[in-house]
């Protein structure tokens, strides 16, 4: 017998997946000392026994089911959450329980920097988790110096660690207490944080919230119903699309008409993913649409899920946004009570702190319960992704748009862009601003234009350098503040690309080198350890650019090497910032503070 299971004890409406249930209703073979498929007496786990207190502790939180081997994540979350970490004898009666390797449920679970793992023997960690951004606006603003003051007070209740970007560039520094966002940190905050009782592990639904009776108010859904009652075609959303200029707004750029179509016209069943793992340093701007108006992204899914003919949805949203998690549980409740959503199955999946999840096949992996490693290509997601299955991956921005769009046309959208540029961009613009925040402007918008729609540069600051898109689209010099951002043209001819439009800006006051320094360590932690030329190369570079006298000339060899032969977009761009600082600030290299820091060791390395 196999049934289908929501988990309705959280309250949520995930789904939890299908699970093999004996006659009674417990799963089969379950247990120790239960018979074995294969008739040959009493079962008998091989390598580690299973406690049986441990045993007994898990299953009071999943209750009598096999959680489906795609949901291994989730429930080490669920783990994670009731004891703070995820010891060996848990881990061992969890694999027990799902009939999995203990070797595979370790694999997993020490892939993602958001799970404690607790050898036998190991004390587990403090209660407290104090999370610190370090990435690139965060240690302009003191990020790293912060964290530094508070190391000498962790105890057995608190604990600082540093933390790669949380999405909040424009509150830097940000860190996170528990599951609670803590912008323009001070010492005192976190210094006081366990003793405030600031460690909430229960987020607050965001109240500001455009909810599903407003949003229904003003004119939401009515696209939607418009297709599913017929009188609006599946082929009139896909032309407008065509002549749309809306692009992969995640980082890629891909033309979204030609994807859905693409998929379209793949064989069914066909699966769609969200791509909610917003982690490129000094991206902000899918929080911020996803914290005020979440709707504009759930229609359309469900537009997407009518048009391309899809049955299954999973919305895979980053650990570092616990918030929004809360904030779509409650209103895909709400779609699905009112009925909108029966064509479509909506799952959330929870991110587990892993950057290399944004790319698009890791996140595959991850959904379907594993480490995330990228894919090779081909085969494309489009053909062969979840499950084997044809995959729209559409990012959180690009999804926002399609309502209006379809509403009220191509040109609408198209006209709001600039001299070849067409449509309007979300760029996250942070660093040496008066004023950072997400800026809605005209595709093509130059940095010098943002700075100015930011209130100038912050007090004290003259413009320098920038980043003009996250930490792998390269550094320009402020001469080279007249180049359209955008995907491709001149920004390509410089070696650099806009991705996700996170600008950030720098001033006379920072160090390019220290900068560049801080980016690769951030790809040298992030490399998922799969290929040597990312994992070893991100990690060389680090050593070699914080020695005293850096051998450029290597760094150069070094890039050319990782560029050429690494397996995805993160070993291939991450060297960009290295070779930007070498090119255009060469004098800064001498001048760097970073010489002689801690090296962190990379993902696959841990
Ligand atoms: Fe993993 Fe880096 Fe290779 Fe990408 S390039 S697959 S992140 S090791």
């Amino acid at each position: 017998m196999t049934t289908e299971v929501y988990d309705t004890s959280a309250g949520s409406g995930v789904y939890w997946g299908s699970y093999q249930l004996d006659e009674a209703g417990v799963p089969a073979g379950r247990r120790q000392g239960s018979k074995s498929s294969r008739g040959k007496g009493k079962y008998k786990p091989k390598g580690r026994m299973v406690d049986p207190v441990a045993l007994a502790e898990i299953e009071a939180l999943l209750g009598s089911l096999v959680p489906a081997r795609d949901m291994l994540i989730e429930v080490l979350h669920i783990i994670q959450d009731e004891y703070k970490h995820l010891s060996a004898r848990h881990l061992a009666a969890l694999a027990d329980i799902m009939r999995l390797p203990m070797a595979e449920v370790w694999e997993v679970a020490s892939f993602y920097d958001h799970f404690d793992l607790v050898r036998e023997g190991e004390a587990a960690p403090a209660s407290c988790t104090v999370r610190v951004c370090t990435s690139l606006s965060c240690m302009m603003a003191g990020g790293e110096d912060l964290l530094e003051r508070l190391q000498p007070y962790a105890s057995d209740k608190i604990r600082f660690l540093a933390a790669p970007c949380i999405g909040a560039c424009d509150k830097a520094p940000a860190a996170a207490v528990g599951h609670k966002l803590i912008g323009k940190a001070s010492f005192e905050q976190l210094y006081n944080a366990n003793t405030e009782g600031a460690s909430d592990d229960h987020p607050d639904v965001i109240s500001s919230a455009i909810d599903f009776e407003s949003y229904r108010a003003n004119g939401g859904y009515a696209v939607l119903q418009s297709l599913l009652e017929g009188t609006r075609s599946n082929e009139d959303v896909l032309s407008t699309l065509d002549e749309t200029a809306l692009r992969g707004l995640g980082g890629a750029g891909f033309p979204t008409g030609r994807k859905w179509r693409i998929v379209a016209g793949q064989p069914g069943p066909r699966v769609m993913a969200v791509n909610g793992d917003e982690g490129e340093p000094g991206t902000f701007k899918d929080r911020l649409y996803l914290s005020s108006d979440p709707h504009r992204m759930i229609e359309a899914i469900l537009i997407a899920a009518k048009v391309v003919d899809i049955d299954v949805c999973y919305i895979y949203m980053r650990d570092e946004y616990p918030e929004i998690i809360a904030l779509l549980r409650r209103e895909i409740e709400k779609i699905v009570r009112a009925g909108l959503a029966s064509h479509v199955d909506l799952h959330i999946r929870r991110g587990a702190g892993a950057y290399i999840c944004g790319e698009e096949s890791a996140m595959i992996e991850s959904i379907e319960g594993k480490r995330g490693l990228p894919r090779h290509r081909p085969p494309y997601v489009a053909e062969n992704g979840i499950f084997g299955r044809p995959t729209l991956v559409n990012n959180v921005e690009t999804l926002h748009w399609i309502r209006d769009i379809i509403e009220n046309g191509a040109s609408w959208f198209n006209d709001q862009g600039q001299d070849g540029h067409p449509g309007p961009r979300s760029f996250s613009v942070s660093g040496r601003v008066a004023n950072p925040g997400v800026v809605l402007a005209p595709a093509g918008s130059t940095v010098l234009e943002l700075i100015k729609k930011c209130g100038g540069m912050a007090d004290g600051h003259s413009f320098k350098a920038y980043l003009p898109g996250g930490a792998s689209g390269g550094i320009l010099p402020a001469e080279k503040g007249h180049i359209p951002l955008d995907f491709g043209g001149k920004l390509a001819e410089e070696g650099c690309f806009v991705g996700s439009h996170a600008v950030v800006v720098l001033s006379d006051q920072d160090n390019m080198w220290d900068a560049a320094t801080n980016l690769l360590q951030f790809f040298a932690h992030e490399s998922c350890g799969q290929c040597t030329p990312c994992r070893n190369g991100t990690e060389k570079a680090v050593a070699m650019m914080t020695s005293p006298a850096p051998d450029t000339e290597l760094l150069g060899e070094l890039s050319v090497a990782m560029a050429d032969a690494s397996i995805c977009g993160l070993g291939q761009a991450a060297s960009n910032p290295l070779t930007s600082v070498m090119r255009h600030f060469p004098e800064d290299i001498a001048t760097a503070r970073k010489h002689g820091r801690e090296i962190k060791p990379a993902r696959g390395t841990k």
